[in-house]
């Protein structure tokens, strides 16, 4: 990306929010870390656009347009071709915008009273030192600006950090984890950036040095990997091992749903969930298989 100045950014975001219908203040204002490892995206927002319509999309696992924490937009200047998908996500579909728009500076015809007595329409004329369209009255972003819906993946099933219990260790195995998830989208994306950009020795250091605060940020780590845990799943160390931590089937509470009746053990609309003789259990919503364990 070319270098910008900070006052050629503020206008851009400005231009991107008026092409884009976005002047309610949707765009994030942080830039969404993680796209392709050390790109960042400037400019998104949550959800899918609001005109587009749910059954636009191939979502997986019952997940809608307006999911805020598994469904993003990115405004993104595609003329070279669209960036791909960042880990953890998927670009489900694509909109290309007309990259132009009437300024707002330039509100359009008024119905004044002329001198001679008589009204009609004047086009009042734009703003001459307007940023946002140099006076043209129309804003251009440029050829090939779009809206790119992106949904998040399910993290996989089964074992992600093994065998270590050290603090430092589980520091960079979970920031590593958060992040191959597709991050959460808080400001714990950013502290799990600096935690794999920082050596082993170093780490140690610091978690020696400040246990107090490495504890906290390992339970923010965790505490962002449980909320995108799939359904009946839960992140943590499994049964049995206190250090092999990952995403596993929570066999209790699909117990405990299913003795209640909230899951159903037959094909339904909803969620349902097949268990066979020899315990493999197949977890769907409708006719959609969510995961699938042995
Ligand atoms: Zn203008």
């Amino acid at each position: 990306m070319e270098y910008m100045t900070p006052e050629e950014l503020a206008v851009e975001r400005q231009q991107v929010e008026l092409v884009f219908g976005l002047t309610g203040g949707e765009l994030e204002t942080d830039p969404w870390y993680g796209w392709y490892r050390d790109g960042k995206l400037l400019y998104w927002y949550e959800q899918a656009p609001e005109w587009s319509v749910d059954s636009a999309y191939d979502l997986p696992r019952g997940i809608e347009r307006d999911d805020a924490s598994n469904v993003r937009t990115v405004v993104v200047d595609c003329l070279f071709g669209a960036p791909p998908a960042p880990s953890g996500w998927r670009i489900v579909e694509t909109y290309l915008n007309s990259g132009e728009t009437e300024c707002w500076c330039h509100p359009g015809p008024s119905y004044p009273r002329h001198d001679d007595g008589t009204y009609g329409p004047t086009v009042r004329a734009a703003d001459p030192d307007c940023p946002l369209c140099d006076g043209d009255g129309i804003v251009y972003l440029g050829d090939g600006w779009c809206e790119l819906v992106c949904v998040r993946e399910q993290p996989e099933l089964g074992t992600r950090s093994h065998g270590t219990l050290r603090t430092s260790d589980l520091l960079s195995a979970f920031a590593g984890i958060l992040l191959d998830c597709g991050g959460s989208g808080t400001t714990t994306d950013a502290a799990a950036r600096r935690i794999i950009d920082t050596d082993g020795a170093t780490l140690e250091r610091y978690a020696s040095l400040f246990p107090g605060s490495s504890c906290d940020l390992l339970g923010e780590f965790d505490e962002q990997l449980t909320s995108l845990a799939p359904l009946y799943c839960y992140w943590g160390h499994i049964e049995g091992d206190g250090a092999d931590f990952g995403f596993w089937v929570d066999h209790e509470q699909i117990r405990d749903d299913i003795a209640q009746g909230y899951l159903d053990t037959e094909s339904g609309p909803n969620e349902w969930i097949d268990i066979n003789d020899h315990g493999n259990a197949t977890l769907y919503i409708g006719a959609r298989e969510v995961w699938s364990v042995v």
